[in-house]
């Protein structure tokens, strides 16, 4: 009698995943190795082969951009909006709301952050989920880089409209409810706030489909081809560890891709 066939699992993905694929997809092989290795585990063969070409900007497609508002100064909150979820594994997350506005989900408390869609193969944890007054569920991510200094010439950092329309997809799954849009704040932490902004990230039909041909298109490039370029490879951890080939600049630290997004001539 034949076997069944054995029917893989598509490759796990998380938000972050994509992002790093969108700066670089063979810092995302080399990162795997890296944290597979940190846990103890045997790191997953790296698909680059030796005799691949460098690339000079991802192959990653483009996310949807058309509708992303930019805002200026404090995020706009209401008396009814409420937190209902926060990544317990994140420290440095900003107070938005008193103690009275917050209802976290008792699915996501003691230690059990991650949001799952299993349909697509993806997980990962927003930084905050927001439930507002009329009961839409809204992600958001907090970074703490200066908004508007080098926005604009990191060509509105598409990195974050990425990883929020991978996190709308999760909260969209787990909660049951579509997010009209996710957030990304910027908190401006070493100017005092004084130059905070958050944008407003869209998710509806358009950005879905993207997401799922994204999600095909990572699954499928079996090269990972480098993107060997100042900005990536400045903080890219593989480099750190002197593991890339390919690599354009020395590493300067984890914070270097914010600061060279940040700075003015950043
Ligand atoms: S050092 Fe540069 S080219 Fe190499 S994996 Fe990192 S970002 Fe990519």
């Amino acid at each position: 009698m034949l076997a069944p066939p054995t029917v893989l699992a598509p490759e796990h993905l998380t938000p972050h995943d994509l992002v790093t694929y969108f700066r670089c997809p063979h810092e995302l092989e080399l990162a795997r190795g890296l944290h597979a290795r940190a846990v103890g585990k045997i790191p997953p063969p790296v698909r680059t082969p030796l005799d691949v070409v460098p690339l000079r900007h991802s192959p990653m497609f483009s996310p949807p951009t058309v509708h992303v508002l930019v805002n200026e100064g404090r995020l706009d909150l209401t008396d009814q909006d409420l937190l209902v979820y926060e990544d317990n594994g994140e420290d440095d997350l900003p107070v938005l709301f008193p103690p009275e506005r917050v209802r976290l989900d008792p699915r996501f408390t003691n230690g059990h952050s991650t949001l799952v869609d299993a349909e697509l193969g993806i997980a990962g944890r927003p930084d905050l989920i927001i439930r507002q007054g009329d009961g839409r569920f809204v992600p958001l991510e907090y970074k703490e880089t200066h908004l508007f200094v080098g926005y604009h010439e990191a060509h509105g950092r598409l990195f974050d409209t990425v990883q929020a329309i991978a996190e709308c997809r999760l909260v969209h799954t787990v909660f049951g409810q579509r997010p009209p849009y996710g957030l990304v704040l910027y908190g401006d932490a070493r100017g005092g706030g004084e130059r905070e902004g958050w944008v407003q990230i869209p998710y509806g039909d358009a950005e879905e489909r993207w997401l799922k041909v994204v999600l095909a298109q990572v699954r499928e490039d079996r090269v990972r081809a480098p993107v060997p370029a100042e900005r990536n490879c400045g903080g890219c951890e593989p480099n750190a560890e002197g593991l890339c080939r390919y690599a354009a600049a020395r590493y300067e630290g984890p914070h270097h891709r914010l600061a060279a997004l940040s700075l003015p001539g950043g």
